[in-house]
């Protein structure tokens, strides 16, 4: 292998190859590359999966000294430091998990110039012995990664993120990089002032994630439907399944592991020793499914994850895209599939409704479940109406998402609109009593329960003039009037109430558009299987059961390493071996993927396990 002496000379394209393994450069990580090489700032966006940590990786190897990389992710450090020195780049971290003697041995490397990168919590950047550490070695580079987190509207914000502008001052002749997944320009904007960028160059990546399908599909039995999906598509992937509350993730990992599902639960109710083992786990193993709140996720770097299912709705539409995000990294096909009901319309408004905040608050929250709502609501292609949400205008439909696929039908719902809220209104105004979603369905459909003869139900002059709709149906349309702002929920029971707007349709002054739902969710439509099975889709049986051998190399040999499957080689990688089958060395090195270091580590394996016997 090359001295680092070697590396400062290179050009960063033969870095990428013999390094990385990779052919070429992706979207603009050259231009990002170029310019930091060059001594500039950059602030780069990129969604998750794009490539952001090569844009400062390949830097930290061309220029002169050590790349120091701020990360809030201390739980991810070793991971990441593996996968780097897996290509033989001499990486090391500093924080507050390690032991005394681990720490002195990565400063003593730091000091004699013997790391390319170091990775550091912010909080490492406020104590006087690091700053003194840093001062007493030579630095090349600061890369900011999770820049959002200075962010203090954002969702992640660290206070310890504020004070990186000092780096700036303290060492103004090093140039910086910052890296975000997170696309709104208000962020942006803040990322910059915050972090002094003043001359930063932002580049700036289109969000999408063409390789994921986004689905969206009503919700009956989500445990069911959920099983389901990962039985039809996903058998044997890796995956994560975000549920609201903790109780539900416990019984949805239940639920999951007596059907035969490896599954892990996440939430922060469990004890630190659980979620860290779990997490763990996720990482290291093969195929596990993680159930999870959304206290789980950040930072996660497996690039594997097949899927992400949301069997509750979320709260915005930039947490649904980061959420979904954590899916596909490497680019193979993959799922975002999210089931979404009456009940959580109900859920959602109510739990604003009675949250802290004033009203600004409130209406901030309300807002983004609107966008949330209109999303799941759409007629559209949901990636273009994802990808302008976040200010980029899409071209065409995707082609790759379920309105895409089995077009959902639009009918006029204004009758239907009408009698419901006329139902409402009815209650409230001649018996000044308010009721749920399914009481008022049960009049509608002209149903003999007992609550609507106690309450003489029966007599209201809209009793059972809805049937031409199933109770289904009824569900959908109440569910679209919420969606909507045609129709408000109050109070602990969930109780129905009219709105302002609710008069222009009661005046049919205003139409309503509904969306129906496709007979067959995409789903079935599509039964081709995905995820690992797709992996291996459009290879030939005997390539595919070469996949499957690689597979399992790579799980013993990373369990003997301990470290995670995809430090050894990825999934795409192991695709195109099994693919090409190559017949040496020199062949395999062309391989995306297989650089030296990993080449000449496990080349002979690898041939090893193209040449043995099949088992009968
Ligand atoms: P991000 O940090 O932006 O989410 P990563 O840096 O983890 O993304 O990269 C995502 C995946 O893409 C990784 O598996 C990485 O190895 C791969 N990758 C990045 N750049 C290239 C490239 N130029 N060619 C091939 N694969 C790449
Ligand atoms: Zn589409």
């Amino acid at each position: 292998m090359a001295s680092p002496t070697d590396l400062r000379t290179e050009d960063a394209l033969p870095v990428l190859r013999r390094v990385f393994g990779y052919d070429a450069f992706r979207g603009f990580q050259r231009e990002v590359i170029d310019h930091v090489v060059g001594g500039g700032d950059a602030l780069v966006l990129m969604p998750t999966g794009g490539g952001k940590s090569l844009c400062y990786q390949i830097p930290a190897l061309v220029r002169d000294g050590v790349a120091v990389v701020v990360s809030p992710l201390i739980a991810l450090m070793q991971d990441q430091v593996d996968a780097l020195t897996a290509v033989g780049v001499r990486a090391g971290f500093l924080n507050s998990t390690q032991t005394l003697d681990a720490r002195r041995r990565v400063e003593a490397a730091f000091l004699a110039g013997e790391l390319d990168l170091l990775y550091l919590a912010p909080e490492a950047l406020g104590g006087r012995s690091t700053l003194a550490l840093l001062d007493r070695g030579r630095i090349g580079l600061f890369a900011i990664d999770e820049a959002h987190c200075v962010s203090q509207w954002g969702h992640d914000f660290r206070p310890d993120y504020l004070a990186l502008s000092m780096l700036h001052e303290r060492w103004p002749e090093v140039p910086r990089i910052a890296l975000t997944a997170t696309a709104t320009s208000a962020t942006r904007t803040e990322i910059a002032t915050r972090l002094k960028l003043d001359d930063a160059r932002h580049f700036v990546a289109s969000f999408d994630r063409p390789n994921i399908q986004y689905r969206i599909v009503p919700k009956r039995e989500p445990r069911k439907q959920l099983l389901a999906l990962l039985r039809d598509e996903h058998p044997g992937d890796a995956g994560i399944v975000y549920c609201l509350s903790r109780a539900s993730v416990d019984k949805t990992a239940e639920f999951l592991t007596a059907n035969g599902i490896a599954a892990l639960p996440y939430h922060a109710g469990l004890d630190a020793a659980t979620r860290a083992t779990n997490q763990q786990r996720f990482l290291r193993e093969d195929g596990l499914v993680m159930v999870a709140t959304i206290a789980f996720g950040m930072g996660i770097d497996k690039p594997d994850v097949r899927f992400v299912a949301h069997l509750d709705l979320p709260k915005s539409v930039e947490g649904y895209y980061q959420e979904t995000g954590r899916a596909g990294r490497d680019g193979l096909p993959s799922t975002a599939w999210l089931a979404y009901g009456l009940q959580d319309v109900v859920q959602q408004r109510k739990m604003i409704e009675t949250s802290d905040g004033d009203l600004a608050h409130r209406r901030n929250l309300a807002a983004h479940l609107d966008a949330m709502l209109a999303l799941c609501e759409t007629v559209r292609c949901r990636r273009v109406q994802l990808l302008e949400y976040f200010g980029e205008s899409a071209t065409a439909a995707c082609g790759n998402c379920d309105t895409c696929l089995t077009p959902p039908e639009s009918w006029d719902g204004t009758v239907a609109a009408q009698k419901l809220l006329s139902a409402v209104f009815r209650l409230d105004r001649e018996r000044n009593q308010r009721f749920g979603a399914g009481h008022c369905i049960d009049i509608l459909l002209g149903k003999q329960t007992d609550k609507i003869s106690q309450h003489g139900h029966d007599s209201l002059t809209v009793f059972g003039i809805g049937t031409e709709l199933s109770e289904a149906e009824w569900r959908g349309v109440v569910r679209q009037l919420l969606a909507e702002g045609l129709l408000a929920v109050e109070g602990d029971y969930g109780t129905l109430a009219l709105t302002d707007a609710s008069a222009d349709v009661l005046g049919r002054r205003r139409t309503v558009t509904m969306r129906r739902e496709p007979e067959k969710p995409a789903s079935s439509r599509s039964a081709k299987p995905r995820g690992s099975a797709t992996v291996v889709a459009d290879l030939d049986p005997a390539a595919a059961s070469i996949f499957e051998r690689l597979r399992a190399w790579r799980a013993t040999t990373a369990k003997e390493q301990g470290v995670p499957a995809y430090v050894i080689f990825h999934d795409a990688t192991l695709r195109q071996i099994a693919g090409d089958a190559p017949g040496s060395l020199a062949e395999l090195s062309k391989v995306s993927g297989v650089g030296e270091n990993k080449l000449a580590k496990y080349g002979e394996q690898i041939l090893a396990v193209l040449t043995e016997d099949a088992p009968a």
